[in-house]
């Protein structure tokens, strides 16, 4: 069916009535001027954007509508999550080119209603335009923290040890996959490859537990790579580290299909995006509370190195050996 036979303020109603509000924080959703709602006595508000722009994050003929509404709001969950918070309500704002139709833009709010209801997440407004040839998808999402339970990027200490939640480097070898074998039906391995790629899960509930038990001093989501993210982290924090390749968690799967040439699978591994897990530095006095605790992660966790003084460099050790950084930059949007 053609958008423009139903309108911008028909598209809105039809937003509205297959994502009914069913937040009890949320006084007036989609509908009026501006959203109205509440959160519990003694919250701080913790907010995030993401802005997701046609051939640039993301490709309409590799990523079906449905993934690529679950994926946007996944991003922006990961996010959150990095902050130890809860999310709570979503705004959306789309610019529409002519050839998106109206099948894309419902199966797009089939996929983010599956994600904002797994998460407890009410979206309760956004905004609508046409564009002139490219989908732009502006994600907000507004979650909630005790101010001092949240986990930042800059508490980061020498001493601390250095964790990672899941397995990286599935994403990009999942998008490797996607792009190079278009078309083609995937083995078992590539098929979790790009499940990985393509339906990230945000590690919400993993990053709340670290918050709310006082067990990270910094934290941050893998979107950029891991080398890049955790020099956001010694940045902010002022201070160094290392990492020990022997330790970056590969799956199975991974270590089955990268290939061994160019460079080993650790090296896509820490070059590589759209991991979405988390990275965070904790004392090593919480390290038997934190094994407990991770006993009941699907996602596992790993001890991948440790925070330095910021005098010894951010340190990439292979079997002892330091690698050049060169060979480790993660994805920057203007270089
Ligand atoms: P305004 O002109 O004040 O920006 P709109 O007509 O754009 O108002 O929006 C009307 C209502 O619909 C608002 O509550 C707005 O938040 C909501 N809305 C608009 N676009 C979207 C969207 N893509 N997703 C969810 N809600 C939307
Ligand atoms: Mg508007």
């Amino acid at each position: 069916m053609d958008l423009r036979k139903i309108g911008e303020f028909g598209l809105i109603a039809r937003i509205r009535n297959r994502m009914p509000v069913r937040s009890p924080g949320v006084f007036k959703g989609i509908g009026d001027d501006a959203a109205v709602s509440s959160l519990a006595p003694g919250m701080d508000l913790v907010s995030t954007v993401d802005l997701l722009v046609e051939d640039v994050h993301f490709d309409r003929s590799l990523i079906p509508a449905y993934q690529l509404g679950r994926k946007s709001l996944a991003v922006n969950l990961s996010d959150i999550a990095a902050m130890g918070a809860n999310p709570l309500f979503t705004l959306v704002s789309l610019a529409i080119p002519s050839g998106v139709s109206l099948e894309f833009i419902d199966d797009f709010f089939s996929g983010f209603g599956a994600m904002a209801n797994a998460h407890g997440v009410a979206l309760i407004g956004g905004d609508t335009s046409a564009s002139p040839d490219r989908l732009f998808i502006s994600i907000t999402l507004l979650g909630e923290g005790k101010r001092e339970a949240l986990v930042y990027r800059h508490g980061a200490q020498p001493g601390d040890d250095l964790y990672v939640t899941g397995t990286l480097g599935d994403s990009l070898l999942g998008l490797h996959l996607a792009r190079s074998q278009k078309g083609k039906t995937p083995s078992p391995e590539g098929q979790y490859l790009l499940e990985r790629h393509f339906n990230p899960s945000p590690r919400v509930q993993e990053g709340r537990t670290l918050a709310r038990n006082n067990l990270a001093r910094a934290m941050i989501d893998l979107s950029d790579g891991l080398f890049s993210d955790l020099l956001h982290i010694c940045e902010e924090s002022r201070v160094g580290a290392v990492i020990w390749t022997e330790r970056i968690p590969l799956s199975a799967p991974f270590r089955s299909l990268v290939p061994a040439s160019p460079g080993k699978g650790w090296q896509w591994a820490l070059k590589g995006g759209e991991d979405y897990e988390l990275l965070f530095s904790a004392p090593p006095e919480k390290a038997s509370e934190l094994s407990v605790l991770a006993r009941d992660w699907p996602c596992g966790l790993s001890r991948i190195g440790k925070i330095e003084p910021s005098s010894r460099g951010v340190v990439i050790r292979d079997e002892g050996e330091p690698v050049d950084p060169a060979l480790l930059k993660g994805y920057d949007h203007f270089t």
